[in-house]
């Protein structure tokens, strides 16, 4: 096995492809100095080689020494130095590499080499006695620091002290002599901590820091960071070794890094910063305040600070020139770091750089119009997810964070508003034009208006897609849900956060990006729907092969979803549609009638609002498809539930209390979300599902009428596991349809069919196809039924299996593609067999996720179907999964 592979001089091993066995870092040196570009020669590690490090008890491969000694002796021989001689001294650097780029693990050791001797050899060598001596005090601090485990605040303390005593402010202003006491004071602090002193001997400072390399792949912080971005660990990381060049040669000399365009806004223009007399660290230490490299740059920022460009414009000018071929070579943005050793300038790192959504998006159209990539490419270069950031309001990044607590970011972007902890308080507030945040332990289907109300919702129990996830996501409402370390009583009218108790009136301000909930207001940017973002999106529009529909049920989100692109509704919950004050009532009447006659006078007042919320949707969505599902939820979820609520109720509807509280009772089930809901209602009380028909059916002749349109509804059956229970609600709608056409002389075009959202329906799919005109898949029930855990409870647990390993994903969020896919697939494909033209859509959550969307390009869905700000990032996703 070849463990090491050299670089230098205009020629490499290695290339940029290999980033899997030489890591990201060392298979771009490779590639820079193939492409002749100055790089200081060295060689890397391979990732295999820390794999059988681990694989064998941590020792290393037999012949690695030796593979070392000969890649040491070529770097040698092309510095005409060689490690550990003092009369021609060879310093190195040792830094980790793995394919992605990982916080967490051991960095970088800088000057590896120096002891006692060789650095007044450094001294001679460069005639710069304080030179060497800087470098063997950063040498000193850093091996102790990362290869010995002593904490670096020891060595700044140290420095502190002495500079204060010397009265020095910078540490340039440090004299030899003066390093030289550091350097003693550092040595004797290295004994007296750990018992040893320094070690002298550069190969086994060279070991101790290959050694370290090795071992931080697995410290805690690494194998935190690697579950937290799926990182496996079997990808182990790579050890780079190169020769030093110093950006601390005096004056002449500098270090710095870069970006080829601006990752915050994505101009195309140079924008790095760089330290003069100083070494790598220096810059991103925030030691001194570093310089703008390029002159407008420093124009632009006020700095009286001279730029690179006007004080070395010889390297200036040839980092330039580097910048723009890397950036042509890779086809990316590149993030770059250098050095400049008396005059001369070299190459450290390159790489493709970190960007914000908003950079990205301009990035990737600049790059497809200058045609370094095709627009297919350009599409593929951005993170859907990340489009959330573009649509909602977002926590400036410069802002300072009071974080009281932290739970699920359910719904994304920030608000800001006084707590409120009743939706009644939230509606009171908005009408006195202030702005609340609602907070709840869990919201039920009676806190819609107060989420309408309020400016974001927060909630200290429910997974993502928990009542308050789901529906915060269809408005658009930034949502925190889940804060478990967050308690909320109603009765004393408190909320209380890592020992802060807050009252009604405090304000908050929720992070629905990242799940923080903060103390007080915080600086907001407002989203910005730039030119760049209508590119891509037209991009990925001519790509795509699924359609993209909204889950809505309301004209606004309908609204909002087509102006984000959405082609139709792929789930209207009509049950969201009877809460509003009036209706609830005629809801009630309804579900407390003692007779089906008393039940259908009931309906009959419901019909006419029905009929006006689907012909408003229907004219919105002008033509486009319309999936509308009959009511899915439980009765008693509409009923009242503590006993002030039922005396008002009872009240205001003139029915006894306890009346009220019987049939409360007699609907009560120990497990609603496996009870009386979905078609098993429509089963029980055809009469319901009749009148929603009839509504349907009745606002499609009026929606034709109007708009010349015609409306080709889709009637969508909840909770169907027997072909028998779909057979029999769809006879009532056929009869129903017939019943509307005769009456209106029409003739409508409808479909009926029906979620697939519980095993049973997947597994019976071909038979449920024979009736079933299409599928529409409700991966929130079928996850829920396919692991048997609650949506509404699983966020207290799934958390812990994830920290333990046990699943890398919420199911929730994102599909299991393995269990519940599998069904997926089965049932499109048994739906396929039996009737090959059926429809397949998706409008669990899952519809908005851009690896679930994948997953449904793979099995041929028709269209998927998501909450109205997730649209956008489904037209990426769906354009992505297609390439
Ligand atoms: C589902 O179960 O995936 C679904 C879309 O329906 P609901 O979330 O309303 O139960
Ligand atoms: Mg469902």
């Amino acid at each position: 096995t070849k463990w090491v592979y050299t670089f230098g001089d205009g020629a490499a091993e290695g290339r940029a492809g290999d980033r899997n066995l030489l890591g990201g870092k060392g298979a771009n040196l490779a590639e820079m100095c193939s492409l002749g570009l100055p790089v200081p020669p060295g060689f890397t590690i391979t990732t295999e080689a820390c794999n059988w490090y681990y694989a064998n008890d941590k020792a290393y491969p037999g012949t690695l020494k030796a593979d070392v000694g000969a890649a040491l002796d070529q770097v040698g021989k092309l510095t005409g130095r060689r490690f550990g001689d003092p009369q021609k001294l060879l310093l190195v650097s040792v830094r980790s590499g793995a394919r992605a780029s990982m916080p967490g693990m051991m960095d970088t050791v800088l000057n590896l080499g120096l002891n006692d001797v060789t650095v007044e050899a450094l001294a001679k060598d460069s005639g710069d006695a304080r030179f060497a001596y800087d470098s063997y005090r950063r040498f000193i601090h850093m091996y102790s620091d990362v290869v010995m485990g002593l904490d670096h605040e020891v060595f700044e303390e140290i420095l502190e002290d002495e500079k204060a005593r010397l009265g020095h402010e910078l540490d340039t202003e440090l004299t030899a002599a003066e390093w030289q006491e550091v350097i003693a004071l550092y040595k004797a602090k290295v004994e007296e901590e750990l018992g040893k002193p320094f070690p002298q001997e550069p190969q086994e400072q060279l070991w101790g820091a290959i050694g370290a390399v090795f071992s931080s792949w697995m410290n805690h912080r690494a194998i935190t960071y690697r579950k937290l971005h799926d990182i496996p660990e079997s990808w182990g990381t790579a050890v780079n070794v190169q020769a030093m060049v110093f950006g601390n040669m005096g004056d002449t000399s500098a270090t710095g890094v870069a970006f080829t365009r601006n990752p915050s806004t994505g101009e195309r223009k140079l924008y790095g910063e760089f330290l003069v007399n100083a070494q790598g660290e220096d810059v991103v230490a925030g030691i001194r305040t570093p310089q703008n490299i390029t002159e407008a740059a420093r124009i632009a920022a006020g700095s009286d600070k001279p730029s690179l460009q006007k004080l070395m414009p010889e390297a200036f000018a040839a980092f330039v020139d580097i910048s723009d071929r890397l950036e042509k070579h890779y086809r990316d943005m590149q993030d770059l770091e250098f050095t400049i050793e008396r005059g001369k300038l070299w190459m450290l790192q390159t790489r493709s750089g970190k960007r914000t959504a908003k950079a990205a998006l301009k990035i990737a159209v600049e790059m497809a119009a200058e045609k370094l990539i095709s627009s297919e490419e350009a599409i593929t270069r951005i993170d859907p997810a990340s489009l959330d950031q573009l649509l909602h309001p977002t926590i400036d990044p410069k802002a300072e964070r009071h974080v009281i607590g932290t739970g699920l970011p359910a719904s994304p972007g920030a608000a800001t508003g006084e707590i409120v902890f009743s939706s009644d308080d939230a509606e009171d507030l908005k009408t006195q034009g202030r702005k609340a945040i609602l907070v709840r332990i869990e919201t039920s289907p009676e806190d819609i208006h107060g989420m309408h109300a309020s400016e974001g919702i927060l909630t200290t129990r429910g997974g993502m897609t928990s009542h308050a996830a789901v529906v915060a996501r269809g408005m658009g409402k930034p949502c925190v849900s889940g804060a478990g370390s967050l308690r909320v009583d109603y009765r004393n009218g408190t909320l209380m956060a890592m020992g802060v108790t807050l009252k009604k009136g405090d304000v908050i301000t929720i992070d629905g990006s990242n799940g923080q909930v903060l103390k007080g207001t915080v600086p907001m940017l407002q989203p910005e729907l730039s030119g760049d973002f209508a590119a891509i999106m037209q991009w990925a529009d001519k790509i795509r092969r699924m359609a993209v529909r909204t889950n809505a049920e309301t004209p606004a989100d309908a609204r909002m979803a087509r102006s984000f692109g959405a082609e139709g509704i792929g789930l209207c919950r009509t049950e969201h549609m009877f809460f509003d004050d009036d209706r609830i009532v005629a809801m009630r009447e309804m579900i407390l009638a003692d007779t089906e006659k008393d039940r259908r006078t009931a309906l009959e007042k419901l019909l006419p609002m029905q009929r006006s919320d689907f012909l408003e949707l229907f004219e919105i969505m002008a033509g486009l498809p319309v999936t509308i599902r009959l009511l899915d939820p439980p009765l008693h979820e509409f009923l009242p539930k503590t006993e002030a609520e039922i005396a008002e109720v009872a009240g205001s509807m003139s029915v006894s209390a306890e009346k009220l509280r019987q049939r409360t009772e007699a609907l009560h089930e120990f497990n609603p979300m496996l009870g009386h809901r979905g078609c098993r209602l429509a089963v029980s009380y055809p009469e319901i599902a009749e009148m929603q028909a009839r509504a349907i059916f009745e606002a499609a002749v009026e929606a034709a009428k109007k708009t010349g349109a015609p409306v080709v509804p889709e009637v969508m059956v909840p909770l169907v596991g027997l072909v028998e229970e779909l057979d029999y609600v769809k006879s009532r709608i056929d009869q129903v349809a017939k019943s509307v056409m005769q009456e209106s002389g029409t003739t409508i075009d409808y479909l009926v069919g029906t979620m697939i959202e519980l095993p049973r329906a997947a597994i019976r799919a071909q038979v449920i196809a024979k009736t079933a005109e299409f599928f529409s898949f409700g991966t929130n029930d079928l996850t829920q039924t396919t692991f048997g855990i609650s949506r509404d409870d699983a966020a207290s647990f799934l958390e812990t299996y994830r920290q333990k390993g046990i699943i890398e994903q919420d199911p929730f969020v994102s599909l299991d593609v393995d269990g519940v896919g599998e069904l997926v697939r089965m049932a499109s494909e048994k739906g396929r067999a039996a009737r090959p033209q059926i429809k397949l859509g998706i409008c669990g959550e899952h519809g908005g996720d851009p690896a679930s969307i994948r997953f449904c390009e793979e099995v041929g869905l028709d269209y998927v179907s998501c909450s109205p700000y997730r649209v956008p990032i489904a037209r990426l996703a769906a354009a992505q999964a297609a390439v």
